[in-house]
């Protein structure tokens, strides 16, 4: 498959160089350049097929040839070492738990993918590639795991001082080896702008292979699509009108959702669920686009105040407001509506979900006042424990901690401070001149 700008100024290119450069030379996200859709007989035989299966079919037009079928089955196995199951909490909600892998949220099948690709295709390189990567929480973590000892890859991760949870700085500040954290005096989009400003800096491009691993690249974006195809395989027979909510930042994993319908499965609607941050939720109501700074609110990998995928999003419906309404759906809420939210799913169904999934809970209950025969199914992007401090306020109980968490709470930090694009600039040529 190819992939083209979606600033359309730039050569159509393999998934190889898309990979590799992340975002295209006129700055542009790629594309692919068809979605063709799976056979009706993927659909009727999904029963039968394992997870690794169903990955393997769905991405395979997206990755060969230049990951060869037998390599991209064993990234899928790799990728995908732990469980995804749906828990039903009633008639209408389920939730489809996103967390069970090494960092507790749900862009570690992303970041192993993408990090297994960015491997393979550097299996015989000599020069180390920069992956260079902003976060607003959840991707550092993930992305450090993912990337940890890969060969030929180092990894720099940058992050706003004092916005993420302890236990996400201690999982992406205390790995080592190939990885390096950056704490940013300022916001995520600080962060976000920095890196955006690396790649456009030829003192730095000239002089190493940059490349990012931001749901901009397609390798991490584009396994995102999966977690849907699991969570129909488990529904299918006792729901048929199935929509998904997804607490949306990036607005990466919910575009996910829409190749996954683009590729024939059954997905009635979306709900792109936000928390203060409410760019989209605007948008589907003035038609008006007006990213604005991001503003801190309690689930924080979602404070993103211009979304980068939603131009992936534009392309899917081909820029037709009408039929992305009849696709798409959008709530936004306070952080005190999510701590009520929290509090009711833990008292009702005596479910302990993280300040995401709340927020997915609530984009679930609105929708289904006017769709009273849906079925909602809310992703619970991360697990309960990486947001403790919110939690067990709301709920007013200790809760456990899981085994990944316990092992890095202990560890020591080790954060580089920066606080400008100087800072960065000066941090990488010094790195380069070690190697
Ligand atoms: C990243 C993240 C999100 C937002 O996902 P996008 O793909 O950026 O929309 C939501 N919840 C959690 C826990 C996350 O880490």
């Amino acid at each position: 498959m190819n992939y083209y700008s979606l600033n359309k100024k730039a050569p159509h290119t393999s998934f190889k160089n898309a990979v590799v450069k992340g975002l295209a030379p006129d700055r542009g996200l790629y594309f692919p350049e068809h979605i063709p859709a799976l056979p009706a007989s993927f659909f009727e035989t999904i029963d039968d097929k394992s997870y690794s299966e169903i990955a393997f079919e769905a991405i395979k037009q997206f990755v060969t040839p230049d990951i060869p079928e037998p390599i991209l089955k064993t990234i899928i196995e790799e990728t995908l070492s732990f469980e995804f199951p749906i828990v039903r909490l009633n008639e209408h909600i389920s939730t489809l738990e996103l967390f069970h892998g090494p960092t507790m949220a749900f862009k570690d099948v992303g970041a192993r993918f993408m990090a297994r690709c960015l491997g393979y295709f550097n299996r015989n390189n000599t020069e180390e590639v920069t992956v260079l990567v902003a976060t607003s929480g959840d991707t550092g973590g993930a992305v450090a795991n993912g990337f940890l000892g890969v060969k030929g890859v180092h990894v720099v991760i940058l992050y706003p001082s004092g916005k993420v949870s302890n236990i996400q700085e201690k999982q992406l500040t205390t790995l080592g080896q190939n990885i390096t954290a950056l704490e940013v005096d300022g916001v995520f989009d600080d962060c976000q702008d920095m890196v955006k400003q690396a790649f456009l800096d030829p003192e730095l491009t000239d002089k190493m292979q940059l490349t990012s691993a931001n749901s901009i690249n397609v390798a991490r974006w584009l396994p995102q699509l999966f977690y849907f195809m699991f969570a129909y395989k488990q529904l299918h027979k006792k729901h048929e009108d199935l929509v998904f909510s997804i607490p949306s930042g990036n607005f990466g994993n919910i575009c996910a959702g829409m190749m996954a319908q683009q590729l024939g499965l059954p997905i009635k609607h979306f709900i792109a669920s936000n928390n203060a941050n409410n760019v989209v939720t605007e948008y589907l109501t003035t038609q008006l686009y007006n990213p604005k700074p991001s503003v801190a609110t309690v689930s924080n990998a979602m404070d993103v105040g211009n979304p980068s995928n939603f131009i992936r999003i534009q392309e899917i419906y081909k820029n037709d407001f009408e039929e992305l309404k009849r696709n798409l759906s959008s709530y936004s809420y306070s952080d005190d509506a999510t701590k009520a939210a929290l509090l009711e799913i833990y008292k009702q169904f005596n479910y302990i979900a993280d300040p995401h999934g709340a927020v997915g809970y609530l984009g679930c209950k609105d929708y289904l006042k006017d769709h009273p025969d849906a079925h909602c199914v809310f992703l619970e992007t991360a697990h309960p424990t990486k947001f403790l401090d919110t939690v067990e306020a709301v709920i007013d109980k200790k809760v456990d901690l899981p085994a990944q968490i316990k092992a890095v709470i202990d560890k020591k930090k080790i954060a580089t401070k920066i606080s400008s694009y100087e800072d960065l600039k000066r941090f990488l040529l010094a790195e380069q001149k070690q190697d």
